[in-house]
């Protein structure tokens, strides 16, 4: 079988050249290739010997994944994208522009197994996991596509990345590794919804990523009955990972909480939030809830949201109210994916 070449390192690449009898330096061409020219084609290696590039074609494949569907928001020049896979899957991945640059949101499985009551992309369980070539090549296709420099990432597409932890891992590695595509670490947020001893295994890693929790709720009652993983790992647990996080790394966590309107938007809930944080080094970031048809969630009423969010600053949060980009191309996860599936 032909072995995955864009989700080797540098170190593995040249282990992997230098065994076919090729100099050690052909494996650093080879990688600039394919990490900083993001081509999907050896023949497109045109520094390399005719007979390299027929060996390189001969035992490595290059994930790629095909523009499926392409739609741009009229409102602020979002793009969410369908992507196919190499096995006839789909993933999507969107497109973001911010005064500070564009940020792609990747997706880091097929489908989702968590089961959150408000979300697309679980609706239909996991397929599989992806590769990190796979979540790579979101970034290097949307990059080719629009002739830009990507400069952020956010892990929040399709999929819980910390259900795919070791794949996520080298993903960010190779993303940040100055001999590709060298996106800062700082500018890469990775979103979970609360698996608690890969919080623990992350914080050994020590990186300089931002950490964001999809919280939700304040309780163990309502968050169990929006999100199944906290029957598992219940917010006690949860937020002591997360106050221990904080503490090892000296990084703020970013909270998510998503507004359903009726369900967990009451002054009580926000009073319950702030408690539940009180004095971690954290931002809650509320998000009116994308509607989707099969969840049935109801967004918040904007004075809803204001006054939750009035709430929480009155009690010293920094809070932010997500900006709804892309809401007339279905921009939240999974609805894209949905829609090809239900044809
Ligand atoms: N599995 C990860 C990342 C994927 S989703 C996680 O749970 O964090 C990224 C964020 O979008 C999460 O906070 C998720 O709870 C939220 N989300 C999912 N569906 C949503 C919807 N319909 N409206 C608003 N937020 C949603």
């Amino acid at each position: 079988m032909k072995k995955d070449i864009l989700s080797l390192n540098l170190q593995e690449l040249t282990n992997e050249i230098t065994a076919l009898g090729q100099p050690k330096f052909r494996a650093k061409q080879i990688y600039r290739w394919l990490h900083k020219s993001f081509v999907t084609e050896f023949s497109q290696m045109s520094d390399l010997s005719l007979s390299l590039r027929e060996l390189l074609n001969d035992n490595f494949v290059i994930f790629d994944c095909t523009i499926e569907k392409k739609l741009i928001s009229e409102y602020d020049s979002t793009v969410k994208y369908l992507f196919k896979l190499h096995d006839g899957e789909f993933i999507e991945s969107v497109l973001m522009k911010y005064k500070y640059g564009y940020t792609v949101c990747v997706s880091s499985q097929v489908g989702c197994r968590m089961g959150c009551t408000f979300c697309a992309s679980t609706l239909s369980g996991v397929v599989r996991n992806l590769n990190p070539s796979e979540i790579l090549s979101q970034i290097y296709t949307i990059s080719r596509d629009n002739d830009i420099r990507v400069s952020h990432i956010v892990m929040m597409g399709m999929g819980e990345p910390f259900d795919n932890y070791d794949n996520v891992l080298k993903f960010l590695q190779l993303v940040t590794d100055e001999n590709g595509v060298n996106i800062s670490m700082r500018h890469i947020s990775l979103s979970t919804c609360g698996i608690v001893p890969k919080i623990y295994s992350l914080m050994e890693e020590n990186l300089q990523l931002t950490l964001s929790v999809s919280l939700h709720a304040p309780t163990d009652e309502l968050r169990s009955s929006m999100m199944p993983v906290n029957k598992k790992y219940p917010i006690n647990e949860l937020i002591d990972a997360c106050r221990e996080y904080t503490l090892k790394t000296s990084r703020r966590i970013s909270f998510e909480y998503s507004l359903v309107k009726n369900v967990n938007d009451t002054d009580e809930c926000a009073y319950a939030l702030a408690k539940l944080l009180k004095g971690m080094l954290c931002h809650i970031n509320l998000i009116p809830v994308n509607e989707v048809t099969e969840t049935g969630c109801k967004k918040s009423s904007p004075e809803r949201v204001k006054r939750f969010s009035d709430i929480l600053t009155s009690k010293g949060f920094t809070v932010t109210v997500r900006r709804e980009l892309g809401s007339d191309i279905n921009a939240a996860c999974g609805q894209l994916r949905r829609s090809v599936q239900n044809k």
